[in-house]
């Protein structure tokens, strides 16, 4: 990576103060909602007075908490687990038979977060609107993705995801791997559940629209 690839620029400063900002809009947002239920919920508690009610709420908070944690995993800070992706075992995909076809998709479909040891190694970029997710080009593709090539550039460094990752058994990128046709770009695993999921895409579409104003004004 050249100097320019290091540099931090106005934008990615800018953009991870609209973040931050924005998170304290979007949470202090939530605590309100949150507060508000409570509310409610502890005076229809005290009107009914048997406690029915609150057993069938303290049942159903486990359940409710694992959905509202899926739906913020779009925009909450993210760290990957911190063990040690020297010592992962490497996948074994054959990427120089398939990066023709598949012109590295993995590389440009997917984000995920980095590792302490990777932020600590100071070599894998991270998104700073997003942290600490893997950062990107505006074609989609991880900046460490040579343009020409699709290599990894940052190969000995690169995460553990990236070392793990078997794009053979993924739906997402491969239709049917055995006759190497690759699935339509976009293509997700699961459905996502109604409620949060329309939060995440609110919040999803906000964060572009931060993403646009913020690249078209600022400055390299
Ligand atoms: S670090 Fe390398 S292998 Fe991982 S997404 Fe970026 S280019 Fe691909």
């Amino acid at each position: 990576m050249g100097d320019d690839a290091d540099a931090i620029k106005r934008k990615d400063l800018e953009r991870a103060v609209r973040h931050l900002n924005m998170s304290d809009v979007d949470l202090r947002d939530l605590l309100l909602q949150l507060a508000a239920r409570v509310i409610a919920l502890t005076e229809e508690l005290d009107r009914r007075g048997d406690g029915t009610l609150e057993k069938a709420v303290d049942a159903l908070v486990p359940e409710a908490l694992v959905q509202i944690r899926k739906a913020d995993l779009g925009h909450r800070v993210q760290l990957a687990s911190p063990e040690d992706k020297y010592t992962a075992t490497p996948s074994t995909p054959p990427c120089d038979e398939l990066m023709p076809i598949c012109q590295a998709r993995c590389c440009k479909a997917f984000t995920f977060a980095l590792s302490t040891q990777d932020l600590d190694e100071g070599v894998i970029r991270f998104d700073y609107g997003r942290p600490y997710r893997i950062r990107k080009r505006d074609d989609g593709y991880c900046v460490h993705n040579d343009p020409t090539t699709h290599a990894c550039t940052a190969h000995a460094h690169r995460p553990a995801v990236c070392r793990t990752y078997d794009c053979r058994t993924d739906k997402r990128v491969w239709a049917d791997f055995e006759n190497r046709v690759l699935a339509p770009e976009g293509t997700r695993n699961e459905p996502r559940d109604i409620d949060f999921a329309e939060r995440a895409r609110a919040v999803a579409s906000a964060l572009y629209i931060e993403d646009t104003a913020v690249k078209n004004g600022g400055n390299d």
